[in-house]
This record gives C-alpha cells, structure tokens and sequence, in this order.
C-alpha cells in the first residue's frame, strides 16, 4: 500500500530528532562521512525512517566515495517520487519518500551500471533493516 501518510509539523517535530527534522522535513544535508550508514555493508533493506516504506536494497548499495549512502536503484519507482531542486544555486533532482514526502537525498547522472543513476542519500532518512537468517 502506498496511502500518503500527512502529519502535523508539530508531530514531526515530536517523532523526530531536531537533526532528522532537518533533512527529512527541511530537505537539509547531513555532512558528508557523518552518517551511520555511508560506509554499512549490512544486508538488507533501507526504509524511510518517517513511515517505514522501503525505499532502496543493499544489493543495489555502492561506495561513491562521496560520504553519503548511494544506491544505482530504488526499491521500486513507486517507492519514491522526484521533484526538481533549484536551490544553491544547482538544478538537481531531489528524491523524496512517496509516502510521507520526506525529503530523502538527490539523484545524479553519474552512477554505475545498469541504470548510471546514483541515488545520494542521507544516513538520517534512512532506517536500516537487516535480512532475517
Ligand atoms: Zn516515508
């Protein structure tokens, strides 16, 4: 099910840490080699830390060397929704949770194959779940 999830800003300000705040709900950018899972080789699969959706696989997980979690695929394309960001003064591609539209990271042409996608994230979107046995 992909039923949009909306809260009150006031509620995400109760479920989430002032740092997650940032970046989910403010579209915020962690610092590069902060977050937990830049360099996690864990197996398994990464959900939005706001809704649980599941979101990217580590099957699909690469080392960009840029400090932040980049993953070539999402889970699926339902999963996620894209929108164009002009702020910096950059166009980019910002990809945010389908669900709960939190913000989640960009999209870059300039990833490996199969797709040549690199799908940048933040640690601080993300909640990882291991396989089970
Ligand atoms: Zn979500």
């Amino acid at each position: 099910m992909s039923k949009k999830i909306t809260r009150s800003d006031a509620e995400w300000r109760r479920l989430l840490t002032p740092e997650q705040y940032e970046v989910t709900r403010l579209g915020g950018t962690e610092p590069p080699f902060s977050g937990q899972y830049y360099a996690f080789k864990g197996r398994g699969k990464y959900r939005c830390l706001g809704c649980g959706n599941d979101l990217f696989r580590s099957e699909t997980k690469f080392d960009s060397g840029t400090g932040w979690p980049s993953f070539w695929a999402p889970i699926s394309e339902g999963s996620i929704e894209t929108a164009r960001d002009t702020g910096q003064g950059m166009v980019r591609t910002e990809v945010k949770c389908r669900r709960c539209s939190a913000h989640l990271g960009h999209v870059f042409p300039d990833g490996p194959p199969p797709t040549g996608l690199r799908y940048c994230l933040n640690s601080l979107a993300l909640k990882f779940v291991g396989e089970e046995g």
